[in-house]
């Protein structure tokens, strides 16, 4: 089981954002609605993907909040 680990990743990508209205608790910059890519790869080879919508902050990077 130890040996999937390694061949098992997952990636997050930011595919677009836009301003939205409200603030990052963390850092007060201003949030942003992201659409979200989460990838899933099996010996560097993408094999299941999923989108997502998430409002972010994209000065600190925090996930204020997501709608998978
Ligand atoms: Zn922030």
């Amino acid at each position: 089981m130890v040996c999937l680990c390694f061949l098992v990743d997952q990636k997050t990508f930011m595919r677009r954002s836009k301003p939205v209205a409200g603030m990052c608790s963390r850092c007060r910059h201003g949030a942003r609605v992201a659409e979200m890519q989460t990838l899933t790869r099996f010996c560097y080879i993408p094999f299941y993907w999923k989108s997502w919508k998430a409002i972010v902050c994209t000065f600190c990077g925090s996930i204020l909040k997501s709608y998978r």
